[in-house]
C-alpha cells in the first residue's frame, strides 16, 4: 500500500499529515528531493532532500525520480529510491505532494495505491487560512487562491475524499481508510490459514 495525500494550499494538509503520522506507526514519511532553500528548523534528509539545480538535473536524466513538478518557482521530487527504502523496512509509505504530481503518482500506481485528496470545508474558510499566514503578501495569497481552484479541478482523480473541517475527525476518518485498505484480499500475500 502507499499513502498518498493532496489538496490545495490552505487545505490543512501538514498539520493533518502530521497528525496522521503520529498515530500510526507503519505510516513512513516519503522524504522528497527539492531545490527549495532549507528553511529554519528543518533538517537536510528528514524534512526534504535538499539538492541543488545541477543534482536535481542530474536525477532527472538518470530517471530517479516517479514524478516531480515545478511547485512555487521550485522543483520537487519523489524518488524511486525513496519508496523502495521504505517498503523494504516494511513501512508503509505516505506521499505528501502537490496536486499535479499527485496525478502523475496515480497514472502509474495500480490499486496498491490509496489516493486521498484533501478539501477545505469552504472558499471562504480557505481563503480565511492563507491569509492567516501573515508571512504571505496579498499577491502571494491572490496567486495560491487562483491554483487552489485550478488544483480542486483534478480532486476527480482522487478515490477517497477528505473534507477537513474537523482535524480530529478528518483524521479519524482517514485512519478508518488506512485500516479498511490493510483489510483487502490483495493486502494478504497468502490466505492466513496458509
Ligand atoms: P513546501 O516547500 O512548503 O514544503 O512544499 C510546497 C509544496 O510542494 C507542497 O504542496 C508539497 O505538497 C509539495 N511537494 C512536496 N514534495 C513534493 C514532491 O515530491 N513532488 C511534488 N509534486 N510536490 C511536492
Amino acid at each position: 500500500m502507499i499513502v498518498l495525500i493532496t489538496g490545495p494550499s490552505g487545505a490543512g494538509k501538514s498539520t493533518f499529515v502530521q497528525k496522521l503520522m503520529a498515530q500510526d506507526d507503519r505510516l513512513a514519511f516519503s522524504i522528497s528531493t527539492t531545490t527549495r532553500p532549507i528553511r529554519e528548523g528543518e533538517v537536510d534528509g528528514r524534512d526534504y532532500d535538499f539538492v541543488d539545480d545541477d543534482a536535481f538535473d542530474q536525477l532527472v536524466e538518470k530517471d530517479a525520480f516517479v514524478e516531480w513538478a515545478h511547485v512555487h518557482n521550485n522543483r520537487y521530487g519523489t524518488r524511486h529510491s525513496r519508496l523502495k527504502e521504505m517498503a523494504a523496512a516494511g513501512k508503509i509509505p505516505l506521499l505528501d505532494i502537490d496536486v499535479q504530481g499527485g496525478v502523475n503518482v496515480i497514472d502509474q500506481y495500480g490499486p496498491e495505491l490509496v489516493s486521498v485528496f484533501l478539501f477545505p470545508p469552504s472558499w471562504e474558510e480557505l481563503e480565511r487560512r492563507l491569509r492567516s499566514r501573515a508571512t504571505d503578501s496579498d499577491e502571494i495569497i491572490a496567486t495560491r487562491l487562483k491554483n487552489a481552484r485550478l488544483e480542486v479541478g483534478y480532486a476527480d482523480r482522487y478515490s477517497f475524499w477528505l473534507v477537513n473541517d474537523d482535524l480530529e475527525d478528518a483524521v479519524s476518518r482517514m485512519t478508518a481508510i488506512i485500516l479498511a485498505e490493510s483489510c483487502r484480499k490483495s493486502s494478504f500475500e497468502v490466505s492466513p490459514l496458509d
